[in-house]
């Protein structure tokens, strides 16, 4: 029976796309990530987070050589433990936290407090005082009320807080093209169109026991060429011109994160980290130029860009089943992890793609990777075209899942959530163990 034609999207093979660099499909059809077997890899107990230690640290490095002059802080949302942070560090990086638990992580790390930044739109008093007392590089303001309370923890620990103040700039990034609003509608940063941001501004500004380093933006994710930061760049310099006319300087300005990867073979790559901060640094020192104003030090702070593609889960295929849809028959291979690890297509409709662990001369079929939890919408892999002859016990190795995949797993269904094992040519180590049942049962009190 011929198969009608359903989304037929091929999978890319090692070297390209979306895998790390150091992933092979060998001469017997078999795939090693830096000479590891995954077949051994998958002994450890599947599902199982893969990451290419020396892709992730070379990928961290990248920003580090575009970014000369200025600084790049790893945003360890998107997968951070205290070896990573580590890792970052060494790098040349600092870490951007985003809760009291990201912060611990990279204190635990051996990470200095002047190499830690600290955001949230809503932080608690207890994560203020953490950062104040081990010497924060920056807390990033988010709300009018957070002056009065970091003030107060301030002078209560007798320190001065480095803030910086997150705007809004009215640009939304993602993807191929960036839009420009004046209205803001979401709970992130200080409008600079009405003004709430240089009231927050000045009040710093005359606060003793704060100092104002300079202006944060983020624009969105999945970005891939500067144009978006560029015209967010012009926003904060036009308001960076402002101030400086009020008397306060700007002595930096951080644009945050957002650069996109490649998470199928489909998706474009993204420019160059060298190209995209070119172009941002342009368009920086000319709106500085237009504003009369010192170009201020430049910090940037991309996540995924780093842990992305470094990342991949290593699932065993369970059941399969053929299902008849009006365009055709789709294959539904179901593997025996999904959204309790990897949750950005059941939240984001998000793509990616996968490869099979072994040769196979089946045709292709377009072919839908589930997982095994109790929701439709828990899809590991939309559409892939893999063998016919996929079946039970096969591994499947899925790209790109190393941003927000370990660092949004839950427990759904009580499953215990996998480890994360870093792989390079000098062996394998835990970045976080797999959980057990011990974990994961006694959570519940004894009856
Ligand atoms: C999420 C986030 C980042 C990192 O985004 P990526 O898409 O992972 O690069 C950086 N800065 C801020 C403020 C963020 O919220």
């Amino acid at each position: 029976m011929a198969f009608a034609p359903l989304a037929y999207v091929p999978a890319p093979e090692p070297g390209n796309g979306p895998w790390p660099t150091n992933l092979r499909r060998e001469s017997d059809g078999t795939v090693t990530l830096a000479g590891h077997h995954l077949d051994e890899l998958a002994q450890l107990g599947t599902p199982l987070y893969l990451v290419d230690q020396d892709d992730m640290i070379d990928r961290a490095r990248a920003w580090t050589e575009a970014m000369a002059g200025g600084d790049v802080y790893y945003a360890g949302k998107s997968f951070l433990t205290p070896a990573v942070a580590r890792w970052m560090v060494e790098a040349g990086l600092g870490i951007d936290t985003a809760s009291e638990g990201e912060l611990r992580s990279a204190l635990a790390g051996g990470v200095r407090g002047e190499k830690i930044g600290l955001h949230g739109n809503s932080k608690s008093d207890e994560t203020l005082r953490l950062a104040l007392t081990n010497n924060i590089g920056r807390i990033v303001v988010d709300s009018p009320g957070e002056v009065d309370q970091i003030a107060r923890i301030a002078a209560d620990l007798d320190v001065v807080a480095p803030c910086f103040v997150r705007v809004t700039t009215g640009v939304h990034a993602g993807g191929h093209e960036f839009i420009a609003t004046a209205h803001e509608d979401q709970k992130f940063g200080l409008s600079l169109a009405t003004g709430a941001a240089r009231d927050v501004v000045r009040a710093i500004a005359k606060n003793e026991h704060l100092s104002f380093l300079g202006l944060h933006s983020h624009i969105g994710s999945q970005i891939l060429d500067p144009s978006g930061f560029a015209a967010a760049a012009d926003a904060v310099i036009a308001f960076a011109g402002e101030l400086h006319e009020d008397g306060i300087a700007v002595p930096e300005v951080d644009l945050g994160g957002g650069y996109g990867i490649q998470y199928t073979g489909e998706d474009p790559a993204p420019v160059s980290e060298a190209d995209m901060i070119a172009g941002i640094r342009q368009a920086l020192e000319e709106a500085c130029e237009k504003a009369g104003i010192p170009v201020p030090r430049m910090s940037i702070e991309p996540g995924r860009s780093i842990s992305g593609p470094a990342g991949m889960t290593l699932y065993r295929v369970g059941a399969t089943k053929d299902v008849m849809t009006d365009d055709g028959v789709r294959r539904y291979v179901s593997v025996d992890g999904g959204m309790s690890d990897n949750a950005r297509p059941a939240l984001y409709g998000a793509d990616y793609t996968a490869l099979l662990n072994r040769d196979s001369d089946a045709e292709l079929v377009p072919t839908r990777v589930v997982g095994m939890h109790c929701e439709s919408g828990d899809i590991v892999v939309k559409d892939v075209a893999l063998p016919r002859d996929v079946t039970a016990g096969d591994l499947l190795l899925v790209a790109a899942t190393g941003a927000y995949g370990r660092s949004m797993a839950s427990n759904y269904n009580t499953v215990r959530r996998p480890g994360v094992l870093a792989v390079s040519d000098r062996g394998t180590a835990w970045l976080v163990r797999p959980e057990t049942w011990e974990d994961v049962l006694g959570l519940f009190p004894d009856l």
